[in-house]
């Protein structure tokens, strides 16, 4: 997979792709990653990026030309288009369900807003998709761009070592994980579930199902309203 990620700031970027699975997804050519400032698309000397908003209100707003410019040159970088996403607060929230379909693409290109957002023209105009982290401000899509890029970047064939724990993750089967145990046996007074000691892999499957259930039920009971949760 190829991802492209348009910003104000790349380097944010740097620390979070150096490290771990995003930086052995790329060593091992798993997944690309192209940071491209949205700056060097500015048409005057002083690099001007927003501007103040029509009608009046506090803030600045990008502006679409530096943008256009921007998406279109980052567009001929590879031969597909891919989904082009916007990262903005009035998306669609970001779940799992959303990172799985993601993860099927060839291509992802991302966009990051600041200031008070992006000019209208520009969602109207790419015909993005639009991305929501959550129902909150943060002050730039860099962070939830990184958000996404690391859900999705996880999903991919041979992007953690062992395959199995990405479908055991909590969502991904519109459930929490079950509870986890290591070494020791005892920690301060508290045991490990005699079943998991047990070697039984049908039991521990089953009480792992049951405990999964539980939880989604006592946490986060709206998880069993979804279309994707289990009949059970
Ligand atoms: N004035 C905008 C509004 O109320 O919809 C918010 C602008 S926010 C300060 C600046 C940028 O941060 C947005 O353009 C977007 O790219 C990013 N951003 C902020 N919150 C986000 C969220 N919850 N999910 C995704 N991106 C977000």
């Amino acid at each position: 997979m190829r991802i492209d990620i348009l910003t104000l700031f790349p380097e944010m970027f740097e620390s979070p792709l150096k490290y771990s699975i995003l930086k052995r997804a790329q060593d091992e050519g798993i997944v690309s990653i192209a940071i491209t400032n949205i700056r060097d698309f500015a048409a005057d000397k002083y690099r001007k990026v927003d501007d103040r908003p029509y009608g009046g209100g506090a803030g600045m707003v990008m502006m679409p030309a530096p943008l256009f410019d921007c998406f279109e040159h980052v567009e001929k970088l590879a031969p597909r288009r891919g989904r082009v996403i916007l990262l903005t607060p009035q998306g669609q929230p970001f779940r799992q369900a959303k990172a799985q379909e993601l993860a099927q693409e060839e291509r992802l290109i991302l966009i990051a807003g600041r200031y008070e957002g992006f000019d209208e023209r520009i969602r109207i105009g790419l015909g993005a998709e639009q991305i929501s982290i959550g129902d909150y401000i943060l002050n730039g899509g860099e962070l939830a761009a990184m958000v996404l890029l690391d859900a999705v970047v996880r999903l991919l064939p041979g992007a953690l070592g062992d395959e199995q724990s990405a479908q055991d993750d909590s969502f991904s089967e519109g459930l929490l994980e079950y509870p986890q145990y290591t070494r020791p046996e005892v920690f301060r007074g508290m045991r490990v579930p005699e079943i998991l000691l047990s070697g039984d892999h049908a039991k521990i499957a089953q009480w792992r199902r049951q405990q999964a259930l539980e939880r989604t039920q006592a946490w986060r009971p709206d998880l069993l309203e979804r279309s994707d949760a289990p009949d059970e």
